[in-house]
């Protein structure tokens, strides 16, 4: 029972094959980094060029490593969207010429899906379910009733939570990306600086913009003063106002909608403070199961799709050969429930 995933929606190429929807046997990720790197961000055309350059590779070590053929093969899943346009179009056209040649069922799938059924290579999924995602390009609560039933219960009304840190890292001139910076220099950090907590209308809704320009002003302010910004302590404080309103948030939409699971999914996932402090708060409702991704999924992979199109593939939801790649692809119409 084996998938080839196919993944490309923005800066890494990567393949994978996966048994069962929870056991690896190849993990192939090419990561763009070191280029988008000296623009300080993603840069969309190049990204797609290389994607071009690296996708047949990239599949083709996926299916070495796991050292099997397409003819054992069961299924090709590969993310639908959303993601850069460019990016996507790469590995679904791989996808579809392969599903094509070797007459293979094809799974298009919706990224965050994917970052989701990543938690399957570590526990079983329990329904309903809360998905706390946090990413590059969301910041969601979603509620899961069911197997593949998706409703978001609060969303960021502007900036993304992995998008902030990048921004954070790039005014304070740390780099690309900016979460795992800042999650290391956090650490040595102390309460010094006070940022204002994200505030928003609706109750279980995000606001990352206002604490991005909080820290612009902040960093503005201390260059005035002649002052050396500590980069530790506005790490510690930025992280700290964006983890709390999150993770106060979380907690309300737990205690209103009583999930039997709760699991984090997306790159900030990584996070060590996250993960350590949504560990601590989750013990306040016993009746409630954490399942964390491991590290080495929680930011862009293929394999996290496999686990995704494992489930797909069994509940019959293939596609046709015509799908395109769809950039403003939504969660909730993927639900089948
Ligand atoms: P999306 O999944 O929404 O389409 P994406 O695929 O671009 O967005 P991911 O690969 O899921 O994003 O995650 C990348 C993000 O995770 C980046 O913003 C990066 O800074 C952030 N990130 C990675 N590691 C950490 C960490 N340790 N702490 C905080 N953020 C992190
Ligand atoms: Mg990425
Ligand atoms: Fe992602």
């Amino acid at each position: 029972n084996l998938i080839l995933a196919i993944e490309s929606s923005c800066d890494e190429t990567a393949a994978a094959v996966v048994e069962d929807g929870c056991k690896i046997c190849s993990n192939i990720v090419s990561s763009q980094i070191n280029v988008h790197k000296k623009y300080g961000g993603v840069v969309p055309e190049v990204a797609s060029r290389i994607h071009v350059e690296n996708i047949s590779v990239v599949i083709e070590e996926a299916l070495a490593q796991a050292e099997v053929t397409m003819d054992d093969i069961l299924a090709i899943a590969v993310t639908q969207g959303p993601g850069l346009v460019g990016s996507l179009h790469v590995g679904v056209q791989a996808a579809k010429t392969l599903a094509w040649y070797y007459d293979k069922p094809l799974i298009p799938l919706h990224h965050i899906i994917g970052h989701i059924y990543a938690n399957r290579f570590v526990d079983e999924l329990r329904f309903p379910m809360i998905a706390l995602v946090v990413s590059g390009g969301h910041t969601e609560l979603v509620w899961m009733k069911d197997e593949w039933s998706f409703e978001i219960l609060g969303t960021t009304q502007d900036d993304a939570i992995g998008e902030a840190y990048d921004k954070v890292s790039r005014v304070m001139g740390t780099g690309y990306p900016g979460g795992p910076v800042i999650d290391k220099m956090a650490k040595q950090g102390h309460p010094h600086y006070t940022l204002p907590k994200p505030k928003t209308e609706k109750p279980l809704d995000f606001s990352f913009s206002g604490l991005k320009s909080a820290v612009l002003q902040l960093i503005d302010r201390e260059n005035k003063k002649g002052e050396e910004l500590n980069k530790e302590d506005l790490s510690y404080a930025f992280q700290e106002a964006a983890l709390d309103t999150l993770l106060k948030k979380t907690m309300q939409a737990v205690k209103e909608f009583k999930p039997k699971q709760v699991v984090l999914a997306g790159g900030v996932a990584a996070n060590s403070r996250l993960r350590e402090k949504i560990s601590e708060m989750i013990q306040e409702t016993p009746e409630v199961h954490l399942t964390i991704p491991p590290l080495w999924c929680c930011t862009d992979n293929a394999a996290m799709i496999g686990a995704a199109g494992w489930t797909a593939y069994t509940h019959g939801l293939n596609g046709s050969l015509d799908i395109a790649a769809n950039p403003s692809m939504e969660i909730e119409t993927s639900s089948i429930h």
